[in-house]
């Protein structure tokens, strides 16, 4: 056909939005959208018409490309991937896997209204807190608490509280930064603080401390060291000492630890990280950890300690600014709540089960999966299982070498870039990792459903790459 018959060809907007395929796809999705992408299709049909690059079409053909435009323009932005490397608190794929109950409860209040600030006892105005502030007490040991809205607003909101027009005193050794341009002394002159440093890179005494109290000292702070750690020549203010430190000379004690754990991991072979209740015991006046690091709950900063510390946070005015919404305050109580039996919160806390599931577990799932894709991959890899280490990320445990055993595919028909490419740009997008030429899949955070899509998507590569 010559140019202007094909273009007399081109249906009409109104004529392709009345086939019986369009208007089924106007019925689920916004009609507008199926509007706006007809016109882009056939728009660009006309170009290349023009341009004499289309020499024909049906509308068959335009259907399925407006079909397959909305498609792509209707998929959320913020969607479930899932995470074959082998990192369990991964900041970049949104940290932790709440628990199915940690999932109703935000689902709960969100579907309707709820008595979030709303005292059902008195039928008054109640406070956000109450939800979870007993709670943390009963599983830390602290007078008091509360939650807001990350772990970095904890920080900020301790030091702005308790120190805006003082000085704070910090080891030389303890500013770290955090991730992003998050990093302790600019955090500090942000909040009004004072800092002063004390003591040196690697060793900062008690006597360093006791040197810089004067009168406009307000806060000593320590912070753990969660996403380092400093070997050899080196030496640390114990929270005790600073603590008593801090009595004597009526200055409070505030400890950030990072990512913090609610329950003692060393029985369960994790040791290291310290609990909120032993620094709590130890006298720390405030405490403050995230919500959803190694604790496996929601985005969350927690800050727990003594009464008069805590309240003066709660009353500052940027509590507000800081405050949860509903649904993380929903999903931290239920988590929370996992905690009061420490067995359960190691089995039913997606977190600490993906970071205690024993090596041999995960090798026998590894050793499973790599049967069902070798089943599947119809030569297009090479399918192998490995030993290799699984991270905790999010910061947390940063030298733990917790043993894996990942699933090495190495592909025969393309390179390995190629094969992780595919699988991150498909649908579900998987994250794998790449090493000397192989796609790693870890097991250790890999649900077993999630494991059914990495085979169903494998053997669909398997199949396209066939045959080339
Ligand atoms: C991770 C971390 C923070 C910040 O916590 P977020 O939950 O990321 O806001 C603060 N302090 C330390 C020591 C940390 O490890």
């Amino acid at each position: 056909m010559d140019r202007q018959s094909l273009l007399r060809a081109l249906p009409k907007t109104d004529d392709l939005l009345r086939r019986a395929d369009l208007t089924a796809l106007a019925e689920t999705v916004p009609r507008p959208l199926v509007a706006d992408a007809v016109r882009s299709v056939v728009d660009d049909v006309r170009e290349r018409i023009l341009s004499g690059a289309a020499e024909s079409f049906d509308d068959d053909g335009l259907a399925a490309r407006v079909i397959a435009l909305v498609t792509e323009r209707m998929r959320p932005s913020l969607r479930p991937v899932i995470n074959a490397t082998g990192i369990i608190v991964h900041t970049n794929l949104g940290r932790s896997v709440l628990a199915p109950e940690a999932v109703e409860a935000a689902a709960r209040v969100a579907a309707g209204y709820s008595n979030l600030e709303y005292d059902v006892a008195s039928g008054e105005r109640g406070s956000r807190h109450v939800h979870v502030e007993s709670l943390i007490c009963q599983l830390t040991g602290a007078e008091a608490a509360i939650a807001v809205n990350n772990n970095a607003a904890a920080v900020f909101l301790a030091i702005a509280g308790l120190a805006c027009d003082g000085e704070a005193i910090v080891s030389r050794g303890q500013l770290v930064e955090i991730g992003g341009s998050f990093r302790i002394p600019d955090i500090m002159r942000q909040t009004g603080a004072r800092m002063v440093e004390v003591g040196t890179t690697n060793k900062t005494r008690l006597k360093d401390y006791e040197r810089a109290i004067t009168p406009r000292s307000a806060l000593l702070l320590k912070v753990h060291s969660s996403n380092f750690r400093m070997v050899g020549f080196t030496e640390e203010a114990s929270l005790a000492e600073l603590v008593a430190l801090g009595r004597e000379r009526g200055v409070p004690v505030y400890e950030d630890q990072g990512s913090g754990v609610l329950i003692d991991l060393a029985p369960y072979g994790i040791a290291g990280e310290p609990t909120v209740r032993s620094s709590i015991e130890a006298g720390a006046d405030v405490v403050s950890i995230s919500g959803d690091k190694l604790l496996g709950g929601p985005q969350a900063g927690i800050l727990a300690g003594r009464r008069d510390a805590i309240e003066r946070l709660k009353s500052h005015p940027l509590a507000r600014a800081l405050r949860l919404d509903k649904m993380t305050l929903a999903a931290l109580e239920a988590t929370l709540r996992l905690y009061l039996d420490p067995e359960r919160a190691v089995r039913d806390i997606p977190t600490l089960a993906m970071l205690l599931s024993p090596p041999e577990k995960v090798a026998a799932r590894a050793r499973m999966l790599a049967s069902r894709i070798g089943a599947v991959s119809a030569g297009a890899f090479d399918v192998l299982t490995e030993p290799d280490t699984s991270r905790a990320g999010g910061g947390a445990l940063p030298m733990a070498e917790i043993p894996t055993t990942v699933v090495t595919l190495a592909p025969l028909r393309t390179s390995a870039n190629a094969l992780e490419a595919s699988l991150r740009l498909g649908d579900p997008t998987i994250v794998a990792r790449i090493h000397e030429g192989h796609v790693l899949l870890d097991l250790r955070t890999l649900s077993a459903a999630e494991a059914d899509a990495v085979v169903g998507r494998l053997e669909r590569i398997a199949s396209e790459t066939d045959g080339r």
